[in-house]
This record gives structure tokens, C-alpha cells and sequence, in this order.
């Protein structure tokens, strides 16, 4: 069942002076996460058949880039890890500042950043703002907490964008309120998904984690595809029909 007024947004599009640009809309956004070139297409296919519009957070260099690149319907922006800095692997970027303009380098006009694993504080927010990136989506405030989220001004000018619901955490979450009944809570309604999971159509992380080692063999991982009701990819399907 449709609900009036809803429309799909992009997340840079988010003014705090102007209401009309995030009240009465669904934000998606996909975590890209390395997927593989045919599991990424598979969700951008998987959207333009729905007609709906998103904010992709870019992780690598791919041909598929040049697909969305220039799409109305589609914004990129960057989704950095900072985790082989955090546990002491990292075999390319020395500090945070590489690992930022890495994959700046790969979506130069990225305006929204999402770290993975949400990784934040003072100084990454700092060099987010010093590299001219305006919208912040790292702060995850589950649906859960029945809070209405807003965007709100960080001392740096970056505005930020809380999320409130994601593919993984649902399946993490004992209880979730059905999707029919988020889209009609008050405030910021941001979404996020990722390929892999959308591919999957996860509805438990086991799913996720047993299928680990064909995740780069997409002809395999399609075999290994839920047919639940529950999964990421049936409930994007019934978001993006909803709005
Ligand atoms: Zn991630």
C-alpha cells in the first residue's frame, strides 16, 4: 500500500533550513562494503527496476562506478575504513588523511561519507569537513529506540545525518517494527542496505557468514540466495513499494 506524499531522497540533498527536503522522505543508502562487481550490479538493477533513488558510500575503484556515475537517481559517496589503521594491519594508508583521500581520489565528487563500522570522532569529523564533504552519516540510532532523528549542525558544518535502520542490525534485533510502520514515524528516515546482503536476501547473519567464501563467485552465491520474507532484498522490495 502506497502512503501519500512519501518520495525517495538523496542524502546531500538534506538542507536544515528546509524541511521539505528530508520531512515526508525515504532515504536509502547502500554500504557498498567490496562487494562484487556482479552483486553491486545486482542491486542497482535491483533499484532502477523499483524506480527508486540512493546514496551509494563507495569502498573501491570498479567499471561499475561508470554505470552510476552520472544517474539522477543515484549519489555517490565515500564509506572509508579506518579498521586496518585501528587493528594494526594496514599495508597501504599510514593514517587516517590516506585512508580519506583514497577513496576521495575514487569518487572526487563525494559529498556524504559514511565510515565503515561506523568508525568516528573529533578529528576524522575534522578531516571530513577539511576535505569538503557536507553530510555526515555516522551516527546509528536504531529504530529501536523509538527517538525521532533530525539532521542536525556539527561545529565543523557538516551536517549530520543519523540512520535508524540497517540490513544486518534487523537481523541482529530480537524484535522489529515492520517497514509499513517506519515509513509513517515522524522525523529522518534513513535506510541502509548493502549489496551483499540485498544478493543474499540475508535473514539471519549466519547466512551471511557461511556463504563467506563464495562471495566473489557470484554464480555460486545466487544458489545460496533466502527466500524469506524477512531478508534484506524482500524488504528493500517492500520499502521502495510502499513509497
Ligand atoms: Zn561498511
Amino acid at each position: 500500500m502506497k502512503k501519500k506524499n512519501l518520495s525517495f531522497g538523496l542524502l546531500s540533498e538534506i538542507k536544515l533550513d528546509d524541511p521539505e527536503t528530508f520531512e515526508d522522505k525515504i532515504f536509502l543508502t547502500l554500504d557498498v562494503d567490496w562487494a562484487h562487481d556482479e552483486v553491486f550490479s545486482d542491486s542497482i538493477e535491483f533499484l532502477r527496476e523499483l524506480g527508486a533513488k540512493a546514496t551509494w558510500f563507495i569502498t573501491h575503484e570498479t567499471g561499475v562506478l561508470d554505470d552510476i556515475k552520472d544517474d539522477p537517481d543515484f549519489e555517490l559517496g565515500i564509506h572509508p575504513n579506518f579498521n586496518p589503521l585501528l587493528d594494526g594491519s594496514s599495508k597501504g594508508a599510514k593514517n587516517a588523511e590516506e585512508v580519506i583521500d583514497g577513496v576521495l581520489k575514487i569518487v572526487p565528487e563525494a559529498k556524504s561519507v559514511r565510515s565503515h563500522s561506523m568508525s568516528q570522532n573529533f578529528r576524522l569529523l575534522d578531516l571530513f569537513s577539511d576535505r569538503g564533504l557536507t553530510h555526515d552519516s555516522n551516527d546509528f540510532i536504531p529504530e529501536q529506540s523509538g527517538m525521532e532523528l533530525l539532521p542536525y549542525p556539527h561545529w565543523t558544518g557538516l551536517l549530520r545525518v543519523p540512520f535508524f535502520w540497517e540490513d544486518n542490525v534487523q537481523c541482529m534485533y530480537r524484535h522489529n517494527t515492520p517497514i509499513r510502520d517506519l515509513v509513517c514515524r515522524k522525523g529522518l528516515k534513513v535506510f541502509n542496505f548493502h549489496p551483499i546482503h540485498v544478493f543474499l536476501n540475508t535473514e539471519k547473519l549466519s547466512r551471511y557468514e557461511d556463504s563467506r567464501s563464495q562471495h566473489y563467485k557470484p554464480e555460486l552465491l545466487i544458489n545460496l540466495r533466502s527466500s524469506s520474507a524477512n531478508g534484506s532484498r524482500e524488504q528493500l522490495r517492500q520499502l521502495i513499494k510502499i513509497v
